[in-house]
């Protein structure tokens, strides 16, 4: 109201930080029980090639249901898990279940895992990932990680090393929210990425943004010069999917081709693309 707005803005400002701190510490303590409580799931966001209309894999996204406060997002409660380091025991979870999980599908579709910057610098990363697809009896040849820039290091031999040593198993590699960084092409030159993920900040003003469109073509013809495969994220409307096709983009991961479906869903959708493929 007109009041707030005048002279009580200042302590409605505090209010409001005061409140987002709260919320942020009661949230910090039943994050730190809800591994335990079997709280999290996963979804999985199809990804499609775009001409075919084929599946091409899906991208496993973490959800935690809160008992109380219902879904909260990832995108409050992830930061909060890599502050308090929480990242690491729920992430290998992440890895886990979705390694088991993609072993049941109908079809031996690529699964794309997120892995962040912490548990990246830790040279363990390597014997979990083997542990976890040695337990889910999972070909190493299905599995992709995706990582930001934010877990590289341009001149780290150890961070080398473990990109080295999941290459050679056959992990592949996807670079997530591509030019979000400050040295995105440095990375893209130092590191064997298989895959650029375009971020959804470049997608979400197409087709009128000049710029978008740009960006989206000087990627794709960059992708396919480096023998990469290139994804757009966030496409949402059939003219951003016309666009980002028309400028060299192949694939696509977006609520227009598909939302994060949960364990039950994908199986349906894995064995209707099977039932086409075989004709039946
Ligand atoms: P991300 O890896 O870039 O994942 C893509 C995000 O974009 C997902 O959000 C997805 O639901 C959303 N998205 C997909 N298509 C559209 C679209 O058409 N429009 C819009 N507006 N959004 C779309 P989500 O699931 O909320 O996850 C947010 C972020 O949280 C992820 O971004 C990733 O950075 C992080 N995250 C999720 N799961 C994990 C995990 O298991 N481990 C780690 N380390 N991070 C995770
Ligand atoms: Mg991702
Ligand atoms: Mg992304
Ligand atoms: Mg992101």
């Amino acid at each position: 109201n007109a009041k707030s707005e005048g002279g009580g803005s200042a302590h409605a400002f505090t209010a409001q930080m005061r409140d987002s701190l709260q919320r942020r510490r009661l949230l910090e303590v039943d994050l730190r029980q809800a591994l335990a409580l079997r709280e999290f799931t996963l979804a999985y966001q199809p990804q499609y090639d775009i001409d075919s209309r084929t599946l091409v894999g899906f991208e496993a996204l973490l959800r935690w249901h809160h008992p109380e406060r219902g879904h909260v997002s990832p995108g409050e409660f992830i930061p909060l898990a890599e502050d308090l380091g929480l990242i690491v025991p729920i992430g290998e979870w992440a890895l886990r279940t979705a390694c088991k999980e993609a072993v049941t599908w109908p079809l031996p579709l690529p699964i794309s895992v997120n892995i962040s910057p912490l548990q990246f610098r830790n040279p363990n990363i390597v014997s979990m990932v083997t542990s976890a697809l040695a337990a889910a009896g999972l070909d190493p040849n299905r599995l992709e990680l995706e990582v930001t820039e934010g877990a590289l290091l341009l001149n780290s031999e150890p961070v080398m090393n473990i990109f080295r040593q999941l290459k050679a198993i056959g992990v592949r590699f996807a670079m997530d929210d591509f030019g979000t960084g400050y040295s995105s092409l440095g990375y893209l030159q130092k590191f064997p990425f298989d895959k650029i993920k375009i971020d959804q900040s470049f997608v979400r003003n197409l087709p009128d943004s000049g710029d978008g469109v740009a960006i989206v073509r000087a990627v794709s013809a960059l992708g396919s010069s480096l023998g990469l495969s290139i994804i757009a994220e966030g496409v949402e409307t059939e003219e951003q999917l016309s666009c980002i096709r028309q400028n060299g983009c192949l694939q696509v991961q977006g609520y227009l081709t598909g939302r994060p479906l949960a364990p039950a869903a994908v199986e349906a959708l894995v064995a209707a693309e099977k039932a086409g493929e075989t004709g039946q």
